[in-house]
């Protein structure tokens, strides 16, 4: 098929421009889309939703673990979805896919993460978007099986979109195909995070601080990201950037200021 009948896909990650899940997710969206890859010049996992806006961003050629062609930017996950949809990447840009990470992105991690936000960068600047991740923590993960979902729902949004800010969260267990169990439409959880305040002296005495701790556990409740996940499901969370808080609308519109 020619190039300029495929759909064109950008994406990106919050790994960095050498982890093994982007690699896997480019390779294997080329077989039915024109890639174009942007990606950040080191890890911002965590990083949330950036925007660089006090220094100059850098955007220069530069490969894939695979030796697929990218731009490696200086700038955050979000900021490369910015930088493509605003110009960078040649062409209209139909989707916006972000990852593969390495680690579930489940419940409030959706906010640290910047594989969820740079797909939310995506729904701000109008275009489908979805955020994928691998359940693992293993640094020689196999992403294969993560990839070929990414491939099949990439299709699927691609015929049928997505509403406005909107995207989807998508999360797959680290288990070879034959094992997942399907796929679950989810809601997102509860997550128990258990950071806890590290505090040491530098050799010249002055205090310095690590937030760290155990990795997060969750609270099994049906119909979430983190039970789904847990049992052997695909999930997929559609999210919105409407972050308003409809419950409290009426009430405190009725309260007199
Ligand atoms: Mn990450």
């Amino acid at each position: 098929m020619p190039t300029d009948t495929l759909p064109h896909i950008l994406i990106t990650n919050d790994d960095g421009v050498h982890a093994p899940g982007l690699a896997a997710l480019a390779e294997a969206l080329t077989a039915i889309a024109r890639v174009t890859v942007i990606a950040p010049d080191h890890n911002w996992s965590a990083a949330g939703h950036a925007k660089t806006m006090h220094k100059p961003l850098r955007a220069d050629p530069g490969q894939l673990a695979n030796g697929l062609p990218a731009l490696v930017t200086s700038g955050a996950p979000s900021d490369a979805i910015a930088l493509g949809l605003l110009g960078l990447a040649e062409g209209p840009v139909d989707m916006v896919m972000a990852g593969i990470n390495r680690g579930e992105n489940l419940s409030r991690d959706v906010t640290y993460s910047g594989t969820v936000t740079a797909a939310m960068e995506g729904a701000i600047g109008g275009v489908p978007a979805i955020a994928v991740s691998l359940g693992t923590r293993n640094r020689r993960a196999d992403y294969s099986v993560a990839a070929a979902f990414a491939v099949t729902l990439a299709q699927r949004v691609l015929a049928t979109g997505l509403p406005s800010h909107i995207l989807l969260n998508v999360n797959v267990p680290e288990l070879p195909a034959e094992a997942i169990l399907g796929v679950r439409i989810t809601r997102l959880g509860s997550r128990v995070y258990r950071d806890v305040l590290v505090r040491r002296a530098d050799p010249f005495g002055r205090p310095y601080y690590w937030i760290g701790g155990e990795p997060p556990t969750g609270i099994r409740e049906d119909g979430t990201d983190v039970t789904a996940l847990a049992q052997g499901y695909i999930s997929i969370t559609p999210l919105q950037l409407d972050l308003t808080a409809y419950l409290l609308l009426e009430s405190l519109a009725e309260e007199d200021w």
